[in-house]
C-alpha cells in the first residue's frame, strides 16, 4: 500500500456516515482476486453489542469479507467503516488518503480475529501467547499485562493452564486460548471464521460457551459459523451469504423458520 496517495476514485468525498452506535458498516463492498470477483457489492450493519452470525455455502465469501474488515484483504471498491474509521483511509481538508502501515496497524489493534486454526506460537505458553501482542504492539508494563492475561485465561476457563505449552493442549483449549489472546489487546470488535470447525465434536462445546459468556459480556462479534444452535441462541442477526452476496438477512428466529429465498432454504435444509 502506497502510504499517503492521494485517492481519486469518484466515491472518495463520500463523508464517513455518523458512527451512531454502529460498529461496522460496509456500503457496496467489491473484492476480487484476479478475474474472480468475490465479493459483488456487500452491504452490512452491525450495531455495537450485536452478534451477528454469517452462514453460507464454502466459497461464498464469508472468510474473505471478515479478512476486508480486519485490514488483511483491500477492497475493490465500495467502503468499509470499523469503530467510526474508514477502513485503510484518512479524512483529511475534505480529501482522503491512504493509511501508512503504522496507520493501519492502529486501526488492526481495535479488532481481534479467531481463525480456524488456532495459530498459537507453539514455542510459547499460554500466558505468553496471551500476553505477547499487548507487550510488543503496545508495549505496556510487563507486571500489568501478565495479571490481565490471567484474568483472561480464568474467563475462559484455563486458569491451571497458564504455564502449559500448546501442544499439551486439547484444540479446544488451544481456541479458547487464542480468544484470550485475542482479547489481551482490548478489542472493540471480535472476528471468528469457523471458529470451530476444525475441533472434534465434544470440543466444539466449550468454545461456543466461552463466546457465549463474551457476547453476554456485549462484545460486538461478528462469527462465521455452521453452528446453527448458537446462531438460534446467541446471535441478535443472521446473514446468509452466497455467491459474494447477503441473501438474507433477519433474526436468527425470523430466518431460520422463515428463510424468504430459495437459496437460503436449499442451504438450511443441508445444514439443520
Ligand atoms: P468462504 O469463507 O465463504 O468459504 P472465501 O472467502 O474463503 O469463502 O472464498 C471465496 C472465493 O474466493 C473462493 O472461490 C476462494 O477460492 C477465493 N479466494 C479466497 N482467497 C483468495 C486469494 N487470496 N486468491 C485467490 N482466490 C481467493
Ligand atoms: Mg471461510
Amino acid at each position: 500500500m502506497s502510504g499517503g496517495d492521494n485517492v481519486t476514485d469518484p466515491l472518495a468525498k463520500t463523508p464517513a456516515p455518523e458512527s451512531g452506535g454502529l460498529m461496522v458498516k460496509a456500503e457496496r463492498v467489491h473484492k476480487s482476486f484476479g478475474r474472480l470477483e468475490v465479493l459483488k457489492g456487500i452491504d452490512l450493519e452491525v450495531r455495537q453489542g450485536e452478534v451477528m452470525c454469517v452462514v453460507g455455502p464454502s466459497g461464498s465469501g464469508k472468510s474473505t469479507f471478515l479478512r476486508c474488515i480486519n485490514h488483511l484483504e483491500k477492497i475493490n471498491a465500495g467502503r468499509l467503516w470499523v469503530n467510526g474509521h474508514l477502513v485503510g483511509y484518512r479524512q483529511q481538508g475534505g480529501k482522503l488518503y491512504e493509511l501508512r502501515d503504522r496507520e493501519v496497524s492502529a486501526q488492526r489493534r481495535e479488532i481481534g480475529m479467531v481463525f480456524q486454526r488456532f495459530n498459537l506460537f507453539p514455542h510459547m505458553t499460554a500466558l505468553e501467547n496471551v500476553m505477547g501482542a499487548p507487550v510488543w504492539v503496545k508495549r505496556q508494563p510487563k507486571d500489568q499485562v501478565r495479571s490481565r492475561a490471567l484474568t483472561l485465561l480464568e474467563r475462559v476457563g484455563l486458569a491451571d493452564k497458564a504455564q502449559v505449552y500448546p501442544s499439551q493442549l486439547s484444540g479446544g483449549q488451544q481456541q479458547r486460548v487464542a480468544i484470550a489472546r485475542a482479547l489481551a489487546m482490548e478489542p472493540a470488535l471480535m472476528l471468528f471464521d469457523e471458529p470451530t470447525s476444525a475441533l472434534d465434536p465434544e470440543l466444539v462445546g466449550e468454545v461456543l460457551d466461552v463466546m457465549k459468556q463474551l457476547a453476554l459480556s456485549g462484545m460486538t462479534m461478528v462469527v462465521v459459523t455452521h453452528e446453527m444452535g448458537f446462531a438460534r441462541e446467541v446471535g441478535d442477526s443472521l446473514v446468509f451469504m452466497d455467491d459474494g452476496v447477503v441473501v438474507e438477512e433477519g433474526t436468527p428466529r425470523e430466518v431460520l423458520a422463515n428463510p424468504q429465498h430459495q437459496r437460503t432454504q436449499d442451504f438450511l435444509s443441508k445444514v439443520l
